[in-house]
């Protein structure tokens, strides 16, 4: 059965997990890929290259975002977010890469 998530859940689900997926579309091409991310409330931070994602959403920076749990085939929770998808510059850079290696550490190490 369906439900709806409140904002405590939505925010437990997106601290909680590690990879997502990432949604985006220009000019007749629709692309979706998992990324590692991290979120602290207010948006998603990731890490990428140059490729097929930068160059979609460069030309288009309406993405979605999506992330799921799933327990079992009863017990799931998913959250899809709309966003914009914003390449950082200067000690914001510094500042999400920090981020990132914090909340990607533990599995890293082998602790989870
Ligand atoms: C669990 C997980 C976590 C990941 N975390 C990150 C991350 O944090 N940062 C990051 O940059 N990448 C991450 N990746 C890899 C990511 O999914 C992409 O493969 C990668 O970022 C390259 O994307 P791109 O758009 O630059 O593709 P390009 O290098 O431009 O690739 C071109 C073509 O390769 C194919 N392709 C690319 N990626 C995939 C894919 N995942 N599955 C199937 N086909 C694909 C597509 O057909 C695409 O047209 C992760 C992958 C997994 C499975």
């Amino acid at each position: 059965m369906i439900g709806i998530l409140n904002e405590q859940q939505i925010d437990s689900l997106l601290r909680s997990e590690l990879v997502g997926r990432l949604g985006c579309h220009a000019q007749g091409t629709t692309y979706v890929v998992p990324v590692f991310y991290y979120y602290d409330g207010s948006s998603i931070y990731g890490y990428t290259k140059e490729g097929l994602k930068t160059e979609i959403t460069r030309e288009n920076p309406s993405v979605c975002f999506q992330v799921d749990r799933i327990e079992n085939l009863a017990n799931w929770q998913s959250v899809i977010i709309q966003g914009e998808f914003q390449i950082l510059k200067g000690s914001e850079v510094e500042r999400a890469q920090q981020l990132l290696t914090n909340r990607m550490l533990p599995y890293k190490t082998g602790d989870k």
